[in-house]
């Protein structure tokens, strides 16, 4: 990584001195409704129908970003939708990459621009897992799980039920902004209300692949890509379903970690207690990283960690509390994380291990200790830490505790010197990035959210899940605030994903407020 944390330390810390004024807060009887909002919703109200065709329209071109020929027609088509709303749009290319799709909307008058990012690209789906197919849009009557039954979309006729939900993948993951943002100019230019900055959007198509050009092409174009800030539009809204506003992302990085035992399985009732059992190693070396409690255990660990900031104390202390609800959904009685709530858990690193294999279960079981047992690890990490400092500290920790680090299958030669040999495989992630939430831009984007609503919204000083958000900072210069629109239960990145129609309408009037007042 090319940026390092301490630069943004210090922007955070001047950006903070030097706002004075609170958050935007919602008074008990709710904000008054911005004019923008208003508009949206008259304009969405007469217009539900054309909205969602042209939303399934596009969920009909199937959009793995792997596949060039279908990523080239999803380009095409996204590029058709914002021509037709009379912007300047252009792809920006690097070699072996999806286009970015750019359009550009000056605002007459406008001193600032601001950029909103989507990505028009979606996971893989596997037609076996879903009911219906990902690339047939299907309209039903509410959920799949409550037995919904399917609408002809060609048949549809207004008001639609705000509950429907439009099943596709990509639906809510992300091409619904990309609608949602061409409705909202739709709603503000029939209402006669102009943009207040200068419009640009940025949709990617790789995010889905992990954004291996993001950097690239941000790089590239950045003469092009000036703007004053960002506001990234993926994502779900918060699961209470108030609206959403995040600061931060956290980073990641990834290690598969391998331990040996004998060079090949050895009967267990003629060796076991004396070869070395690699499972054994393997889950005692996990339970010295990391507690039940979800706490590392790595020393200096923490160390990295960039205190919160009052203001984003407060924020997470009004985040409306779900964790009993959500307990219940999951299936399980108790949390982890030693009474600490999940908003809170969510502002911490983590060390997750998400896959073990070794030996076999059930009919495959043997008596027998197997030559090898593989972890494989994701970490979250928080501003300011990055991936370089989770792998110096990781290895540290390795070798004080008798391990033998090694890149590649270790031979019979290191097999014979060494008693305790641990391979790691690196991934390579990216840090954590936070937008101090008291700078003006990110109090412009909650008070207009506040005002799109008619209420207060949850502002989330990090979310949970790892986006590329530095990348976009820009060496920590330019904000980046992230604005979702999709239903939390969307099924994101499984079979049967689906959009809200109502989290689509608000969606609308809250980009119209916020192109009509940032
Ligand atoms: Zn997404």
């Amino acid at each position: 990584m090319k940026r390092s944390g301490k630069t943004l330390f210090r922007l955070s810390l001047a950006a903070a001195a030097a706002a004075s004024c609170a958050l935007p807060s919602a008074a008990a009887s709710g904000p008054a409704r911005s004019p923008a909002a208003i508009a949206a919703r008259a304009y969405r109200a007469a217009h539900e129908v054309e909205i969602v065709r042209e939303l399934a329209g596009l969920l009909a071109i199937p959009n793995q970003a792997s596949d060039a020929a279908d990523i080239e027609k999803n380009a095409a088509a996204v590029s058709a939708l914002y021509e037709r709303r009379g912007a300047t749009v252009r792809l920006l290319r690097v070699p072996g990459a999806p286009p970015v799709v750019y359009a550009a909307l000056d605002a007459p008058g406008a001193a600032r621009t601001v950029t909103f990012y989507a990505h028009y690209d979606g996971q893989p789906a596997d037609p076996r897992q879903w009911t219906g197919e990902p690339f047939r849009p299907v309209l039903r009557r509410g959920t799949l799980e409550s037995g919904a039954s399917e609408l002809a979309l060609d048949d549809l006729a207004a008001p639609l039920d705000p509950e429907w939900r439009l099943y596709a993948r990509s639906a809510s993951d992300d091409k619904a902004p990309i609608v949602g943002f061409a409705a909202a100019l739709d709603a503000l230019k029939s209402a006669g209300i102009s943009p207040s900055v200068n419009l640009r959007f940025f949709f990617e198509g790789e995010e889905e692949a992990g954004s291996p050009h993001l950097e690239a092409i941000l790089s590239r174009y950045a003469a092009d890509l000036r703007t004053d800030a960002w506001v990234l539009c993926d994502g779900p809204v918060h699961q209470s379903r108030r609206p959403q506003i995040f600061f931060g992302a956290r980073g990641t990085t990834g290690l598969e970690l391998t331990v040996y035992g004998p060079n090949r399985g050895l009967h267990s009732g003629h060796y076991g207690n004396w070869a070395p059992n690699p499972i054994v190693r393997l889950t005692h070396l996990i339970d010295a990283m990391r507690d039940e409690d979800g706490r590392i255990l790595i020393p200096g660990f923490g160390d990295d960690v960039l205190p919160l900031s009052p203001a984003e104390k407060r924020a997470i202390a009004a985040v409306p509390r779900i964790d009993e609800e959500l307990e219940k959904e999951f299936g399980f009685a108790r949390p982890e994380g030693g009474g600490a709530s999940l908003v809170e858990l969510i502002h911490r690193p983590a060390l997750n291990v998400r896959g073990i294999s070794a030996g076999h279960v059930g009919e495959q079981a043997a008596n027998v200790i197997v030559p090898e047992a593989t972890a494989s690890i994701d970490f979250r990490l928080v501003p300011d830490e990055t991936p370089e400092g989770v792998r110096r500290k990781v290895e540290a920790f390795l070798e004080t505790r008798g391990w033998f680090i090694v890149r590649e299958a270790p031979d019979a030669a290191t097999r014979a010197a060494h008693p305790m040999i641990a391979r790691l495989a690196w991934e390579g992630g990216y840090p954590a990035a936070r937008t101090p939430m008291d700078l003006p831009f990110s109090r412009a984007v909650v008070a207009a959210a506040e005002r799109a609503a008619g209420g207060p919204v949850v502002m989330m000083p990090t979310l949970g899940g790892s986006i590329p958000m530095y990348l976009f900072q820009g060496g920590g210069k330019t904000p980046v605030v992230g604005v979702p629109i999709a239903n939390h239960d969307n099924n994101q990145h499984s079979a049967n994903e689906n959009l809200r129609l109502k989290n689509l309408w608000d969606g609308i009037e809250l980009y119209a407020t916020l192109f009509a007042e940032l």
